[in-house]
């Protein structure tokens, strides 16, 4: 019998999440299988992470290094949502070359048409067809708390209908943004998760579940705008938020990473200097030790590589540094995510989320 496989990305699921919501079904998955709190890919952005996910590898591997791109050669921006970007196959497309049916489950439209290569059937939350909006009732707004829920149970029919042989489904992590792990409405929201995944696993006592996420959450309170940092010390440059995003509504465009490009490279250490002395600011990478350290490709990042600290995000603001109250990702204090695989014939070595998925890919 082909091994039967779910892999779940539930979208900002820090540990603290699961700390402080009970969460019986995860437990008993936990217990019976295995569980880690393991590293995410650092940026620890959506699309990075999940591209990870979805081919097994490291941004230095599959291409995808930032929601948004600058090209130097060019000097053309882009956002990184097609999937032309991708350098190597996903596993879905890996499985379906062995013959296995293939289904991706997305809560945003555009996630889905990065990831979908290799799906024979494929769901985006933000705009289903008619069948399955009789199935499972209408979506909630892409931003709604419910808009998870409604996701799992439209995976619930597809593999109760379909029984693919791998899926993959990725929720959006709104609510995450919204309210800390200890808001009555995370706990609504995990516990309504839980309840659903439980279901499925009834439903399907065989199948292999992968279940991680593609980055944590951090209350942030100091802004800092990285254009004018460096301006102050007479060095002109483009600063980057790894996190832009055309859906705004949650972080406003501000990530705790950022790529930074230089007008003139010989400035490089001058700038380097001037981002370690600005307070908020926890490394600073040359570009071939960022690539190297994080596994990035290095023709795809800025000049500089710069990471908050825990409670720092980069954007443009209208001082050099600004006080801000968002809740949002993308730095080292967003990384620790949890790991879990259930029915898992693999003895498990996992340290980052998408070790995790090659296990799954493995024909061993
Ligand atoms: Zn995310």
């Amino acid at each position: 019998m082909p091994r039967k496989i779910l892999i779940i990305c539930v979208d900002g699921l820090g540990p603290e999440y699961l700390e402080l919501t009970p969460t019986p079904n995860l437990d008993r998955m936990a217990a019976a299988g295995s569980f880690i709190i393991g590293q995410s890919v650092i940026p620890s952005v959506t699309n990075v992470n999940n591209v990870s996910l979805i081919t097994g590898a490291p941004p230095r591997v599959h291409g995808i290094t930032t929601n948004y791109w600058l090209d130097r050669e060019t000097g053309e921006e882009h956002y990184m949502e097609s999937p032309d970007f991708l350098r190597c196959p996903t596993v879905l497309q890996r499985a379906q070359r062995r013959g296995m049916s293939t289904a991706l489950l997305t809560a945003k439209q555009k996630l889905l048409r990065l990831l979908n290569a290799g799906a024979d059937y494929s769901l985006v939350a933000e705009s289903p067809d008619a069948d399955m909006i009789q199935k499972v009732g209408p979506p909630e707004d892409i931003y709604s708390p419910d808009i998870n829920h409604w996701l799992f149970r439209a995976l619930r029919v597809v593999l109760r209908e379909q029984d693919p042989d791998i899926a993959y489904c990725s929720t959006t992590d709104g609510m995450m943004h919204k309210y800390p792990p200890d808001a009555e409405q995370s706990h609504e929201h995990i516990h309504g998760l839980d309840a659903i995944l439980g279901e499925i696993v009834a439903e399907n006592p065989a199948r292999e579940v992968y279940l991680t996420a593609d980055h944590g959450m951090s209350a942030k309170s100091r802004g800092l705008d990285l254009e004018k940092l460096l301006g102050a010390a007479g060095i002109a440059a483009r600063a980057i938020p790894i996190i832009k995003d055309r859906y705004v509504a949650h972080h406003q465009n501000l990530g705790g990473a950022a790529y930074v490009y230089l007008d003139d490279h010989r400035l490089l250490g001058d700038a380097v200097g001037a981002l370690e002395a600005a307070r908020g600011i926890e490394s600073v990478y040359p570009r071939s030790e960022a690539a190297a350290q994080f596994e990035l490709l290095a023709e795809r990042i800025g000049d500089l590589f710069v990471l908050g600290d825990a409670a720092t995000v980069f954007g443009e603001f209208a001082t050099a540094e600004a006080e801000v109250n968002v809740r949002s990702h993308g730095s080292r204090h967003e990384s620790a995510v949890p790991i879990l695989a259930y029915n898992s014939p693999l003895t498990p070595t996992y340290r980052t989320n998408f070790d995790l998925v090659a296990a799954s890919d493995r024909r061993d």
